[in-house]
């Protein structure tokens, strides 16, 4: 019997060689089956920006009403919603949720959702828009009933 030595078929699939025996692994690959030497991180997901946590979640908690942490975040167009409602007070609130929210993400969660924003492998990442508009449409109805009653 033949064995085929199993070769994905996917041609996107990107290989890199082990720089100790020449050795073709994954891309994603961090020690060569063959010699066990760790690979040195050439092809890590180059960064695309530079935002820092700390600072998105800063501009959200004290600025989050004027939506300067989506305009840091390179989503102008949110940013802009945001600033369209800030009479309402209801993008402060929001951006208090937000800056939570970017507080408790990890580094990692962080640079994979604001600073890898070009990066095209990420199938599995539908973009979800989360529970925050649902809060902030329910914020906005809030605010709508209080006004009619009173
Ligand atoms: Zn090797």
């Amino acid at each position: 019997m033949r064995q085929m030595k199993k070769e994905p078929d996917n041609l996107n699939q990107a290989y890199k060689y082990c720089f100790k025996c020449g050795n073709r692994l994954f891309e994603e690959a961090e020690i060569c089956p063959k010699c066990g030497v760790r690979q040195q991180n050439t092809t890590a997901p180059v960064k695309t920006s530079n935002r820092n946590k700390l600072t998105a979640a800063l501009f959200a908690l004290l600025l989050g009403g004027i939506g300067a942490h989506k305009f840091y975040l390179g989503k102008a167009g949110d940013g802009v919603v945001y600033l369209l409602f800030c009479w309402t007070g209801i993008p402060f609130i929001a951006g208090i949720i937000e800056g939570l929210v970017l507080l408790s993400m990890s580094e990692s969660e962080f640079d994979q959702k604001y600073n890898q924003l070009d990066q095209p492998k990420q199938p599995k990442q539908k973009k979800s828009s989360g529970i925050l508009p649902i809060i902030f449409v329910a914020i906005v109805f809030a605010f709508i009933i209080i006004a009619l009653l009173s």
